[in-house]
């Protein structure tokens, strides 16, 4: 077997302390911590001149391709409590076929489908499983729309984590079913995301669980903020011009707007930044609400629905620094449609082979809204998030039959 010096390699972390990412209050490093005093969530912070003098720019094309190459701008201090299961650097696959349609040059989608658990949740969640692997955690907790919930049963059960996990109760039965198998005690629960995420509050408090929801532990971001410096990397340190990111809790948004901070200051990239477009459903659009009302906090949802399950989240604790990020970046928040979000998935597949999540499709259908209404440009560069497997969602069965005792019009097939 291949051996992969990423996981076993000592590697020093730079990691400094944490910070209230509302008011700047300083936290310890090294401890367990769920969000700021002021109900916020707390970002870590990095000696970053120290990791530069560490970790020069062209060494990280040596080391393997996988997340833990970044290991001096991750939190996890023991090379012990690395837990993996293959979390590989994903393809970048260019739509030309839809892109040419469109008259446009640079359309490309970051797979991040082919991750653990099909899903770009393996990101946030195996950090956040090694942290509560160093800091003695015994049981987590959280609530999921099905990927999250998914990612975070597999990472804690091969570190002897107990996992308790919430969904709403319409989420598809291959999600709960996946949670089941990799060994949680899941639960469906009459109510949207954030009421899954009271009960977590509830269970915490009275069990001790240790509440892994989005957001309010640090370290789920820089579990995702790996997406950024992944990015920037195979595009030899040239970012692209305009990020179209599915929006729910906003996690990797916020993560990858925070690695191209840390990569400035780190001499890995210049000052230029993308254009983040944080896209979500109509059915259920709280970032877009208080976007174009100029409000840095978003309101809660009322009757969130869309097919995107992913971002059917009605209220974010991260809403100022999605929306923050988006505005310092020259970006939008905008809506699609659930029609323009399947025809995008179909699209897709049909023309270019590559299979969307709908979450993926919704940026895909953000895309030419964009183009549309003049927001982007034909010869921008554009990457879009495509942040599961199309396969983890129902298909439209298009099977028809044959009788193999019968008469066959091959012609007609
Ligand atoms: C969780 C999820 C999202 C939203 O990601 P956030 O970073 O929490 O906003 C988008 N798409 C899929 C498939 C997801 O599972």
């Amino acid at each position: 077997m291949r051996h992969d010096a990423n996981l076993t390699a000592d590697r020093p972390t730079f990691v400094t302390h944490l910070e209230c990412s509302m008011t700047g209050e300083r936290y310890e490093a090294d401890q367990l911590h769920g969000l700021s005093r002021v109900g916020r969530p707390l970002l870590v912070r990095y000696d970053l001149e120290g990791a530069k003098a560490a970790l020069p720019r062209d060494e990280l094309a040596r080391r393997p391709a996988d997340l833990w190459k970044y290991r001096e701008l991750l939190p996890v201090r023991a090379t012990r409590n690395i837990v993996s299961l293959g979390e590989i650097a994903t393809p970048i696959i260019p739509l030309d076929k839809l892109a040419a349609e469109a008259g446009a040059k640079h359309l490309w989608v970051k797979d991040e489908g082919r991750l653990p658990t099909g899903s770009f949740k393996a990101r946030g969640l195996v950090m956040a499983i090694a942290m509560a692997k160093e800091l003695g955690v015994k049981t987590i907790a959280m609530p999921t729309n099905g990927n999250a919930g998914a990612a975070a049963a597999a990472y804690a059960s091969r570190v002897g984590i107990e996992s308790v996990i919430f969904c709403p109760a319409d989420t598809p039965e291959v999600n709960v079913r996946e949670i089941a198998a990799q060994g949680a005690r899941v639960y469906r629960v009459n109510g949207y995301i954030d009421d899954c995420g009271k009960l977590v509050g509830q269970g915490a408090k009275e069990r001790g669980w240790f509440d892994l929801s989005t957001l309010k532990e640090p370290y789920r971001i820089e579990g995702k903020k790996t997406m950024g410096l992944e990015l920037a990397e195979q595009l030899d340190w040239e970012l692209p011009d305009v990020i179209f990111y599915p929006t729910g809790g906003g996690t990797g948004l916020i993560g990858m707007w925070k690695a191209f901070a840390e990569m400035e200051a780190l001499g890995w990239i210049g000052s230029k930044r993308p254009r983040m477009i944080a896209v979500q459903a109509e059915g259920c659009a709280p970032m877009v609400r208080a976007f174009e009302a100029g409000e840095r906090h978003a309101t809660r949802w009322q009757d969130a629905h869309t097919i995107a399950m992913g971002i059917r989240v009605p209220q974010a604790v991260g809403d100022f620094l999605i929306l923050d990020a988006v505005r310092e970046s020259g970006g939008v928040a905008m809506a699609v449609s659930d029609d323009a979000i399947a025809q995008a998935v179909e699209d897709a597949a049909r023309k270019d082979g590559l299979l969307l999540c709908p979450e993926g499709g919704a940026t895909l259908a953000g895309w030419r809204k964009a183009l549309a209404e003049g927001l982007v440009s034909a010869d921008e560069k554009v990457v879009l998030f495509n942040c599961a497997t199309g396969l983890k969602y129902p298909l439209a069965d298009q099977s028809k039959t044959l009788d193999k005792d019968g008469a066959i019009d091959f012609a007609a097939l």
